[in-house]
């Protein structure tokens, strides 16, 4: 019974070609991967600094899974609060600029728990750019407060639904600052002192910009000069930090408030102490890790300016991130599987994930891709 309405549901997702697959990779996710026993270059992986897989982590997580064992045991309330959480949420605390900080098992838990604690105060309303992540739209809605959306990085839409947000006790507005799937940023100054102006307060998720843009890899917020104006920062430590996890930074009371009240932090595990070991390195490294981010984002510049020149269109991608935006789904795919022929894995993205008819390829750089993968990538592109 379930089955057939489920292959049912499946054969009508199929026929809109918004079908979704696992592919199998063999290798370690880095730059290059074997998938079906072939080498190919990798341009999906968030793995931007290309921390994943370094020795020095591997050994930093090995150490502390020696000295607390591999499980996080119980929950961080009951007896999973360990020195290497602590050591990490004060490391992070410290490189965002705020008072104090607390890990999640994801970045996606993260939003899903700060934005239902925080939207479910009385009174509160969460202004929300339409294009923000998945995440953090399902953290706005389980929080039933009532939702404003303002057009993407369009700070006059921003301001004209705080002014009807007026009303509001408590007005959340959320954004990312350099955006997952276009890799554009927010107008952040602006941003700040709309907030400021309209009494809101400031939460912004950097999962794609903490380690790639600031001094020292600490954001986009650290770059615009802003960081003592944001009062919520997110990030992951999944994409640049090459761990897993995520964590919010914010004032004292804040973290305390989530410490009672934010259930996707009270009734889960805590997080493994191999990955809170392992994070800590990561964030040494980070630390001096210019001269890398100063490659991958000329890398980036490169690629995007050829795109261009070869007629595609990227959008207004200012980062790592460089969409090749085709529009139609069978465009995309067509797209893909050439690249897939010719041992580039850049798999489609393809609506809800991106609004109808922005169908894509979303190119990752990392810090791992010569500059020989991007122009492998190129040939191809150009031939098409
Ligand atoms: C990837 C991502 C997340 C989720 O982080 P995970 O650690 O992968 O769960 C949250 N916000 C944004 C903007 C993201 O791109």
């Amino acid at each position: 019974m379930l089955d057939d309405i489920l292959s049912e549901k499946l054969s009508a997702i199929k026929e809109s070609g918004l079908s979704r697959k696992l592919r199998l990779i063999s290798s370690s996710p880095a730059a290059k991967v074997i998938i079906d026993n072939k080498k190919f270059i990798n341009f999906s992986s968030n793995n931007y600094l290309d921390l994943s897989g370094s020795k020095e982590i591997n050994a930093a997580a090995c150490e502390a899974v020696e000295k607390y064992g591999f499980g996080g045991t119980s929950s961080r309330l009951v007896g999973g609060h360990l020195s290497v959480h602590e050591k990490l949420e004060t490391a992070l605390a410290k490189f965002k600029n705020k008072k104090a900080a607390l890990l999640f098992a994801s970045g996606y838990q993260t939003n899903l728990g700060v934005l239902s604690a925080l939207g479910s105060i009385e009174n509160t309303c969460i202004i929300m750019d339409k294009l923000n992540h998945a995440s953090l739209w399902d953290g706005a809605k389980l929080s039933k407060a009532r939702i404003f959306v303002y057009e993407h990085c369009d700070m006059d839409s921003f301001e004209s639904v705080l002014k009807r947000a007026k009303d509001y006790k408590l007005k959340l507005a959320v954004t990312e600052s350099v955006f997952s799937m276009d890799g554009d940023f927010v107008p952040l100054q602006d941003f700040t002192e709309l907030c400021l102006k309209h009494d809101a307060v400031s939460i912004l998720d950097e999962a794609h910009s903490t380690g790639i843009f600031g001094k020292e890899g600490r954001g986009l917020a650290d770059e615009y000069g802003v960081s003592d104006k944001i009062d919520i920062t997110i990030g992951t430590l999944s994409k640049a930090f090459g761990a897993q996890g995520g964590f919010v930074c914010a004032s004292q009371s804040l973290i305390d408030y989530l410490v009672n009240k934010c259930r996707a932090f009270i009734y889960t595990t805590a997080v493994s102490p191999a990955i809170a070991g392992a994070a800590l390195k990561s964030l040494e490294i980070i630390k001096k890790s210019g001269d890398k981010r100063a490659m991958l984002l000329n890398n980036a510049k490169y690629l995007k300016e050829k795109l261009v020149s070869i007629g595609f269109k990227t959008g207004d991608s200012r980062s790592q991130i460089i969409p090749v935006i085709t529009g139609g789904i069978e465009q995309t795919e067509k797209l893909s599987k050439i690249l897939f022929k010719n041992f580039i894995f850049a798999p489609s993205i393809k609506p809800p994930t991106v609004p109808e008819s922005q169908a894509r390829i979303r190119i990752s750089l990392t810090a791992g891709h010569a500059k020989s993968d991007i122009e492998k990538l190129l040939k191809i592109i150009k031939m098409i």
